[in-house]
């Protein structure tokens, strides 16, 4: 027994003298005086052992155990030192911090506010939550009319709901100014939407309107030429289609020649060679009656665009869900 815990005391400290690092010296503390080390379970033999022999067998033991732990411990805090120490070697390269970046639709909305910030267009906020007097009877759909039913809003209580798109903000804005006026409005507007690559309960607007006497198709054709050319590129083609908004009359909707196919047909433009960027036209006469504008005098134009969108066409991008997912691995790219 004596020669078996010498032998054992001998190979420990071989061992440890090779051991360098905090885990190799770990590893051995566990072989040898762990709950199961070798150590440990001679330590029990002996106490079976007939009881003349066990005193002067156990305190060889204990002694063995101590000096041990001992040689551990100095071991640890050597390699502990060494780990501190390791850092400061100023010669290794650093480490490049990451730099943060701008999200791909505040990128898109400062270039689209740019652009009619140098067309003399003022910035304004209004609320993202509304009362159903604002999102839709000023503008012209008084209660039950069917136009409600395109924008599938969220309503919160029976008279207040989550904006359904960043028109009524033309109201606050003509209830406290008269003419002229030329603004643009941009936020969140909210939709009852399933959600899909294309479609979100939320999303981006930015919405610009102009009222002065004499304002006409031909300075909204105008203004919206100069932003799709500068947001798009110079001789984009653009046409406008006759549509329908109850605020509008008459109104029309935008396209821009398809960005992938150069107008061939592809199946991002569903074989036409266009896409739809845009709702516009001139602002209804009972719009202006709302407000207490006298539209025998003012004439005015409207335009709402989104701004997912003009990101989608922009970058490419098919899914509108990957803006809101924040995945570095996106983001990054832009
Ligand atoms: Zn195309």
């Amino acid at each position: 027994m004596k020669e078996r815990l010498s032998k054992i005391q001998k190979e420990a400290e071989e061992a440890l003298k090779k051991a360098k690092t905090l885990e190799e010296i770990e590893a051995l503390r566990v072989k040898s005086l762990g709950r199961k080390g070798f150590l440990t379970l001679l330590i029990r033999e002996i106490g079976k052992l007939p009881k003349e022999m066990r005193p002067s067998l156990g305190r060889l033991a204990n002694e063995i155990k101590k000096s041990l732990s001992q040689v551990i411990e100095e071991k640890k805090a050597k390699a502990k030192e060494k780990r501190i120490l390791a850092p400061l070697d100023l010669t290794l390269p650093g480490k490049r911090p990451s730099l943060g970046g701008l999200h791909p639709i505040t990128q898109v909305l400062n270039e689209v506010t740019g652009i009619f910030s140098r067309l003399g267009f003022r910035i304004v906020q209004g609320p993202e939550i509304e009362t159903d007097y604002y999102n839709f009877e000023a503008l012209n759909m008084p209660p039950g009319h069917p136009a409600r039913g395109m924008l599938d809003t969220f309503y919160l209580t029976k008279n207040t709901l989550l904006r359904s798109h960043t028109s009524p903000v033309q109201i606050h804005v003509m209830e406290k100014k008269k003419p002229p006026i030329r603004v643009i409005s941009l936020g969140k507007v909210y939709r009852y939407e399933a959600v899909d690559a294309s479609h979100l309960p939320m999303f981006h607007q930015v919405e610009g309107f102009m009222v002065d006497e004499g304002i006409s198709f031909s300075h909204l054709k105008g203004v919206l030429e100069v932003f799709l050319n500068e947001l798009f590129g110079p001789k984009t083609p653009i046409r406008f289609r006759p549509s329908f908004f109850p605020y509008t009359e008459p109104s029309a909707e935008v396209d821009i020649g398809c960005l992938i196919c150069k107008g061939k047909g592809c199946s991002v433009c569903k074989r036409t060679g266009w896409l739809e960027i845009l709702g516009s036209g001139m602002i209804d006469p009972s719009v202006f009656k709302a407000v207490g504008y006298d539209s025998e005098k003012y004439t005015g134009f409207a335009f709402g665009v989104g701004i997912e969108r003009i990101a989608m066409l922009k970058y490419n991008i098919s899914d509108m869900r990957l803006f809101f997912e924040n995945d570095l691995r996106f983001l990054r790219q832009f």
